[in-house]
């Protein structure tokens, strides 16, 4: 029932990574429950592909079953919309415009499928998809059963859900959205708003996967005890832009660009001069050059700043 060899660059935003030695995009419960026991028959890994935003594949690929879950449905009941897991956010924007439903705005822009922003509690604009969660209905393919959590039970925090945290055992399959009525106009002009302001920070004319590190808490800065004085710069602490996301963080570009790292490249990854926190694929990149890079910003950025990054990324 499986196609074979895909190349997994032709479903991540990079076009990075080698093929997938199982493929398999599942419509609906009984076509994923059937791959998932198919998959455990064989001993395969299984790994959950949303739209493939948030990846980098390496250039071996992966040696196991790249599982699709392409539900695609919208049903809305009052101002709640149950929504498949492989809608695309952009998708449910539309909609959202299209009935008049308010509270999801912050999103506009955000790429990616409704499971992978569930699954990363993906956020912008200081709002967080655990706002607007009433449920999640995932399927755990170590018990091969369904499971429907209400909000509190995600487990939702900072980029993270009680799925992510389980570490792909579970597979959302849909989410309801508890949203408002609004005003058509005000909602799509909104989220136009944030659309634009992506287009003119983020590098998209090149093939990218987001920022490829976590903006750094101030906590996590103080319980380092590093100062917070730049060395070698007249600057003080108060000159360092401290952005809410949603706790007050340090941006991980910031800290790129002050270790002079804009537009530094390997092979055919760049760190983006435009956005620096942003790797991005300017010619034909192997993951192994990108892979390069994050090294090589990591090891400077702590090197300058004693700050260990972290990758928001999910490596495959
Ligand atoms: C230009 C750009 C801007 C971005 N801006 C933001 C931003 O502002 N805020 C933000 O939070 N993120 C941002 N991202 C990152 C990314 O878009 C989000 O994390 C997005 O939610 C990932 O969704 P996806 O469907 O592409 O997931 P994928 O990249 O396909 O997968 C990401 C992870 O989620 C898992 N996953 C996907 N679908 C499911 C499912 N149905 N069930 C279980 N697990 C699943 C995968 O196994 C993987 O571990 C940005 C990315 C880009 C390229």
């Amino acid at each position: 029932m499986f196609k074979e060899n895909i190349p997994l660059a032709g479903h991540t935003g990079y076009k990075i990574g080698g093929p997938a030695r199982y493929f398999f995009e599942a419509r609906n419960l009984d076509e994923l429950e059937s791959a998932v026991r198919e998959a455990r028959k064989k001993n395969l890994s299984i790994f959950v592909l949303g739209g493939g935003t948030n990846l980098l594949v390496s250039d071996e690929g992966f040696d196991g079953l790249a599982l699709k879950p392409d539900f695609h449905f919208l049903e809305q009941d009052g101002n709640e919309v149950n929504v498949g897991a492989g809608i695309p956010i952009a998708e449910l924007l539309n909609y959202l415009i299209t009935h008049s439903l308010t509270g999801l705005e912050w999103a506009g822009g955000l790429p990616g499928t409704v499971g992978g922003a569930v699954r990363g509690n993906a956020g912008a604009f200081g709002g967080e998809t655990k706002d607007l969660i009433k449920s999640v209905r995932s399927f755990d393919i170590e018990k091969l059963k369904e499971v429907e959590r209400e909000a509190p039970a995600c487990d939702f925090g900072y980029r993270s859900s009680v799925f992510k945290k389980k570490g792909g055992t579970e597979i959302i399959m849909s989410a309801v959205f508890a949203l408002k009525k609004g005003d058509t106009e005000t909602v799509r002009k909104s989220i136009h708003e944030k659309i634009n302001y992506r287009r003119e920070r983020h590098p998209l004319e090149y093939p990218n996967i987001g920022s490829i590190f976590k903006n750094v808490p101030l906590t996590r800065i103080s319980a380092d005890s590093i100062s917070l004085n730049l060395p070698g710069s007249t600057r003080k602490s108060a000159a360092i832009p401290v952005k809410t996301d949603p706790v007050p963080v340090v941006p991980a570009a910031y800290l790129i660009s002050e270790a002079g790292l804009k537009g530094v490249s390997f092979g055919g990854a760049m760190v983006s001069p435009k956005h620096p926190n942003f790797i991005v694929n300017v010619l034909e990149a192997k993951a192994s050059d990108v892979k390069t890079l994050i090294e090589l910003v990591k090891n400077e950025v702590h090197g300058k700043f004693g700050i260990i990054l972290e990758e928001e990324v999910q490596r495959i």
